[in-house]
């Protein structure tokens, strides 16, 4: 144990400031998007089976909505953009702004240098959920994504159906790639409709049974053309276990929807980021 110093007290009463206060971020228009989506028509459905991933594409300006279907089951969530895979969602970025668990109005940025947001939550029908008595809210930024080398790092074991092998599978096929050439574009997620917090004793991430229920959805706009890919986790509802065939585990259900023509009039795809990217030497022409 260190040695506190006398004033420990006074610095632990040192009130804390937000590192990203966002007030300047750019505010997406709630509003459009939802007299959009009002009118938009279904024109794709993606049913996820449990334990297993699928891809789906999405152009920008399009929604998507990720849909518990038969059972509590939680969901992780890659986004790419369509054209450059090395623009992928920032979960850690995306968490610094709007804190460790998503809803409405909340964005998936991507990844440097590019810093744009991907898609914008225009619906969640667990927001009632809010904080519970543990700190657990829904719809994480923490957690990385289920996979097979931590189990094996703490377990020994050689378990396939992680959600990082469900997403790295999902994404050879789709890319008609090796799964050597499509594992290092998986990411850390979206956690969908998990739930979960950090123990207030010892910070430890901890998960317990979703609040999901079938028919409840998080619906999105995407912003630039998207590359996605969902694994139902085999944690099922993630309150007890994951990395094995244990868990009950359910499908879900993706589905597109396209508005109809002229109901995004004055909104633009966001453009990259408008860093020069120079890094304090001589700017990039
Ligand atoms: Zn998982």
């Amino acid at each position: 144990m260190s040695q506190a110093p006398d004033d420990a007290d006074a610095r632990r009463a040192v009130k804390p400031v937000i590192c990203y206060p966002t007030e300047t971020l750019p505010v997406p228009d709630m509003a459009l998007y939802a007299a959009a989506r009002a009118g938009a028509e279904k024109v794709a459905e993606i049913l996820v089976p449990a334990r297993e991933a699928a891809s789906f594409r999405v152009g920008a300006g399009q929604f998507f909505r990720i849909t518990c279907v038969d059972g509590p089951q939680v969901g992780d969530l890659n986004l790419w953009n369509a054209h450059d895979l090395s623009e992928r969602f920032y979960s850690g970025k995306t968490r610094a702004l709007h804190g460790t668990h998503l809803s409405t109005g909340d964005r998936m940025w991507s990844s440097f240098p590019y810093l744009r947001p991907m898609a914008t939550i225009i619906a969640d029908t667990l927001e009632w959920y809010g904080a519970d008595p543990y700190g657990g809210r829904v719809h994480d930024v923490i957690g990385t994504r289920c996979d097979p080398y931590t189990g094996n790092l703490l377990a020994g074991t050689q378990y396939h159906h992680c959600c990082h092998s469900n997403l790295t599978r999902a994404l050879a096929d789709d890319l008609g790639s090796s799964l050597a050439e499509a594992e290092p574009l998986v990411h850390d997620v979206l956690n969908v409709f998990m739930c979960t917090g950090f123990t207030r004793e010892t910070g430890q991430y901890f998960m317990k049974a979703s609040p999901v229920r079938p028919g409840d959805y998080l619906e999105f706009f995407a912003e630039i053309d998207l590359l996605g890919a969902l694994s139902a986790c085999p944690g099922g509802d993630c309150s007890s276990e994951h990395s094995s065939d244990k868990a009950a585990c359910y499908p879900l259900m993706v589905e597109v929807f396209t508005p109809a023509p002229g109901a995004l009039a004055g909104w633009q795809s966001p453009p990259p980021n408008g860093y020069d990217r120079s890094h304090g030497r001589r700017a990039v022409s």
